[in-house]
C-alpha cells in the first residue's frame, strides 16, 4: 500500500504566486480530493496519480469575481450570462452576483442558479426587493433594510453583503425620490446584519461624491466602478481637452484628488466593476499613475458586455497590468483582497488544507489591444490567458489537455472496448 499514490493531481513546474502566503516561485502544487494538499518544490510525480506539466505558466488561486451578474431571470428582463459558461474559462472559480436579486427572488436564485453551478456563487442581495427583475430601482417603496438584512442573516455561507445601483437622478427631487434613499436604505440594511454594502452610484450636486466616500459609507463598504466617468477622481478632469494632463510618477497624489486618500485612509474599499459603461483608460490611467491603485478587480459581467468590453476576468486584468501594476498585485487584487472585501479570507489562497481552487494562467507578450467603456482604445505588450482550472480539485477547463496523456498513449476509445 506505500507505493499508492498520495495525491490526485500534481501541477508540475510552475511559477507558483500565492500571494496570502507571500509564495512567489517555482513550485509544485499537489491536491488530494478537494484540497490542496501541499505546496512546495520538487514534489514526487510518482505520488500522484495525474501531473501536469505547468512549466512556463503561472499557478495561482482560483480568481474571485466580486462583481458579476449570473442570475438568469425570465426574458425579456434577463440581464445575466451562465456563471460556468465564463467563469472557469477566464480562471476565476468564486463569483459574486451583485444584486442582481434582492429579498423577493432570492431562493429562487439559489435554487435554480446558486445550488446547481459549479461555480462557487455568493451574493450581494439588493436593497430593492425586486432587485433587477424589472424596474423596481427607483420605487424606495421597494427598498426595505430589515427585509433584505433578514436573508442575508438567514443565509450567511452564500450572501456577503447588500448591494445598491441604478438609483438615477430626478430633477427636482420630490419627495418620493429623495437623493440618499438608496445609500442610506442600504447602509441601514448593512448595519442590521452587519456586513459590508457594494455602492453603485451617480453623483449630483444634492448628493456629491465626496459626502459618499467621506460621510455616508463605512469602513468596509465597497465602491465599485471606481474608474466610470461620473466621478471627480482626477484633479484636471474637468479641464478643456487641449490642457495636456500632467502625468505625474507612482507614488505621487497631485494628478489624484486627496479625498480619494482620505476615503481609503478611512476604511472604503475601491473596486474596478468595469461594466458596460464604467471603466475608461481616460479615468483609470493617470489615477493608477498617480498612486491610486484599485483595491480589487472585477468585471461587472453581463450579457450588455460580455462581448465587449468587459469579455471577461482575464482581460480586464490584462487592462490593469498593462496599465502599469507589476503581475503579482493584479494577482494579489484578484484573489486576496477580494476575499477579504466580501469576508471570505480562506478563499483566494493555495494554503494546504483550503479548497483547491486553482488557475494555471499564461503570460503572453506581444501586441495587444483593449477597448473601454468610452470606445477608446489601449495597446499593451501583455496578456493573460487561462490555460487550466480547477475548481474543489475537479478539472474544469483544460482545452490543451494538460491532464490528459498524449493521444498515442490514451486508452482504446470507450466503444472498441468489449
Ligand atoms: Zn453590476
Amino acid at each position: 500500500m506505500q507505493n499508492q499514490p498520495h495525491y490526485d493531481l500534481l501541477l508540475k513546474g510552475g511559477r507558483v504566486i500565492d500571494p496570502a502566503n507571500n509564495i512567489d516561485g517555482l513550485m509544485d502544487v499537489a491536491i488530494s480530493g478537494a484540497k490542496i494538499a501541499q505546496v512546495g518544490p520538487d514534489i514526487d510525480p510518482k505520488a500522484a496519480t495525474t501531473v501536469a506539466d505547468v512549466t512556463g505558466h503561472y499557478v495561482t488561486p482560483g480568481l474571485i469575481d466580486i462583481h458579476v451578474h449570473v442570475y438568469n431571470t425570465r426574458e425579456p428582463e434577463g440581464l445575466s450570462v451562465m456563471a460556468d459558461f465564463h467563469s472557469f474559462r477566464s480562471g476565476v472559480t468564486t463569483m459574486v452576483d451583485t444584486g442582481t436579486a434582492g429579498a423577493k427572488h432570492f431562493l429562487h436564485f439559489k435554487r435554480t442558479v446558486i445550488d446547481q453551478a459549479k461555480t462557487r456563487i455568493l451574493a450581494f442581495i439588493n436593497i430593492v426587493k425586486s432587485g433587477m427583475v424589472g424596474d423596481f430601482e427607483q420605487d424606495i417603496s421597494e427598498m426595505d433594510p430589515e427585509l433584505a438584512a433578514s436573508i442575508v442573516l438567514a443565509y450567511p455561507e452564500v450572501c456577503v453583503g447588500i448591494k445598491t445601483a441604478h438609483y438615477w437622478t430626478r430633477q427636482p427631487w420630490d419627495a418620493l425620490h429623495p437623493p440618499w434613499a438608496a445609500i442610506d436604505g442600504a447602509v441601514a440594511a448593512g448595519d442590521i446584519c452587519q456586513k459590508p454594502v457594494m455602492v453603485d452610484f451617480w453623483p449630483r450636486p444634492e448628493r456629491t461624491y465626496q459626502d459618499l466616500i467621506l460621510k455616508k459609507m463605512r469602513p468596509g463598504d465597497i465602491h465599485t466602478h471606481v474608474y466610470a466617468q461620473q466621478f471627480p477622481i482626477l484633479a484636471e478632469q474637468n479641464k478643456p481637452r487641449s490642457t495636456p494632463r500632467v502625468v505625474l510618477p507612482v507614488g505621487g497624489c497631485r494628478g489624484v484628488q486627496p479625498f480619494l486618500f482620505e476615503a481609503r485612509e478611512r476604511g472604503i474599499i475601491f473596486d474596478v466593476g468595469h461594466g458596460a459603461g464604467s471603466f475608461w483608460f481616460r479615468q483609470a490611467v493617470p489615477a493608477m499613475q498617480n498612486g491610486f491603485k484599485p483595491d480589487s478587480i472585477s468585471t461587472d459581467l453581463h450579457i450588455g458586455n460580455v462581448n465587449g468590453p468587459v469579455v471577461d476576468m482575464l482581460t480586464t486584468m490584462s487592462k490593469i497590468l498593462n496599465i502599469g501594476l507589476p503581475l503579482p498585485e493584479v494577482i494579489f487584487r484578484s484573489t486576496v483582497t477580494p476575499a477579504r472585501e466580501i469576508g471570505r479570507p480562506e478563499l483566494g489562497t493555495l494554503s494546504v488544507g483550503a479548497e483547491a481552487d486553482v488557475a494555471v494562467l499564461k503570460l503572453l507578450e506581444g501586441t495587444f489591444g483593449f477597448s473601454d467603456c468610452g470606445r477608446a482604445r489601449m495597446t499593451g505588450q501583455r496578456k493573460l490567458d487561462c490555460a487550466l482550472t480547477i475548481r474543489a480539485g475537479q478539472v474544469v477547463y483544460d482545452p490543451t489537455g494538460f491532464t490528459m496523456p498524449e493521444w498515442p498513449a490514451a486508452p482504446a476509445p470507450y466503444w472498441t472496448i468489449r
